[in-house]
């Protein structure tokens, strides 16, 4: 997608602190961090929001959530917890339409989300 930032972010057209990357996914700090740890994990294939990846597609998202898991444990996240997001489209706040999770970390959290 040519005017994705997120798919330049893959393709190093934009730079970005990577954390993590294999054939199918890319995670890096996010640049506007809401906490210690905030990381933004997304799929190598562009796909605008959630409502967008097919049924065929469906591994990456468990992929994703598992990688998610180990980059916590790595920062050391593990025992007091982490917060997972996924916002889809308006009323969640999505602003960037490339599909991407958030790792959230080294804070607490409050609920219910604003
Ligand atoms: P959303 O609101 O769509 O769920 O989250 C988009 C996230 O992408 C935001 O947390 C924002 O700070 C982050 N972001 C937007 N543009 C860039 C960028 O160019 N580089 C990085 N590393 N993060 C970005
Ligand atoms: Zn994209």
């Amino acid at each position: 997608m040519e005017d994705c930032i997120f798919c330049k972010i893959i393709n190093k057209q934009i730079p970005s602190k990577i954390v993590f990357e294999d054939d199918e996914m890319l995670a890096f700090e996010d640049i506007n961090p809401q906490a210690p740890v905030h990381i933004l994990i997304i799929p190598k294939e562009h796909y605008a929001s959630l409502n967008e990846i097919p049924e065929e597609k469906k591994a990456i998202l468990g992929n994703i959530v598992m990688r998610a898991r180990k980059i916590a444990a790595e920062k050391g996240l593990k025992e007091n917890g982490y917060r997972i997001v996924l916002n889809t489209l308006r009323d969640a706040g999505q602003d960037v339409f490339h599909i991407h999770f958030h790792l959230l970390g080294g804070r607490k959290m409050m609920w219910p989300p604003g």
